[in-house]
């Protein structure tokens, strides 16, 4: 690829940059090497939220248009990111293959026997005040060790290869050993992250892991809820909507 044509390179061009003109002209070049070589469609982490613009679902960042999130995927935040979970998916493959493992790395290995699926109870819950659907879910794992934490994470229809991918879909993976890893298939709608929505709890004396989440809300039934859900979300910031200007109910 002939990068010196590229906006900011241009041979001859004369005269410093400040460095605000080669931020700009730097991420114009990430931008168009981005568009270039993404396709944004298969992009697990590429998002259209309902209020028309872009997010990364890895990195929870707000972006205005198709060429600023590709320009986010160049940058430092999203590969940092995307090494962290890769670096996370080769040790939840360690643990499903033990044996080349350890052909592959010779570290010390814990040799786990699975004792099998943890019980679970998932109830749907609804938030009366902010309209939103969302799920409580209950693992209970009995044999854990005192030092061991459950873990959670979500993973896209594109990371899991156990069914054929369905955009529509997206799991929600539990792990502790040395129970079996479990997964709940759920809607592949955002899901509100913010603090109070979205949290984990572990309980170490009734050994019971609790996570609730809730979907944020889309915009099929904004239409439905009319105008009481616009005038709650007004306050709503549109260039970061995981900050709220105003939390509070509306007072009386
Ligand atoms: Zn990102």
């Amino acid at each position: 690829m002939d990068f010196q044509n590229r906006v900011g390179s241009k041979p001859g061009a004369g005269g410093m940059m400040t460095s605000s003109e080669s931020n700009v002209a730097r991420r114009e070049r990430l931008r168009k090497l981005a568009l270039e070589t993404i396709d944004i469609e298969s992009d697990p982490y590429f998002m259209r939220n309902h209020l028309g613009s872009y997010e990364c679902k890895l990195c929870l960042t707000l972006h205005n248009n198709e060429g600023s999130y590709l320009a986010h995927t160049q940058g430092k935040k999203h590969q940092t990111n995307l090494a962290r979970r890769a670096a996370l998916e080769a040790k939840d493959k360690d643990h499903t293959a033990p044996a080349r493992a350890t052909a592959s790395a010779p570290k010390v290995k814990k040799n786990v026997v699975k004792i099998g699926r943890p019980g679970y109870k998932v109830t749907k819950v609804r938030d009366p005040r902010t309209r939103q659907f969302g799920l409580l879910v209950e693992v209970t794992y009995p044999e854990v060790t005192e030092e061991t934490k459950p873990r959670h994470r979500f993973m896209s229809a594109y990371e899991q290869h156990v069914e054929v991918p369905n955009r529509q879909y997206q799991y929600l993976l539990f792990a502790a050993e040395p129970y079996e890893t479990i997964a709940f298939k759920i809607q592949s709608r955002e899901i509100d992250m913010r603090p109070g929505r979205f949290w984990t709890y572990w309980d170490k004396d009734t050994h019971k892991f609790t996570l609730q989440l809730f979907y944020r809300n889309q915009a099929r039934q904004r239409q439905q809820d009319g105008s009481a859900y616009q005038q709650q979300h007004s306050q709503v910031n549109p260039l970061n909507p995981y900050i709220l200007t105003g939390n509070e109910p509306p007072q009386q």
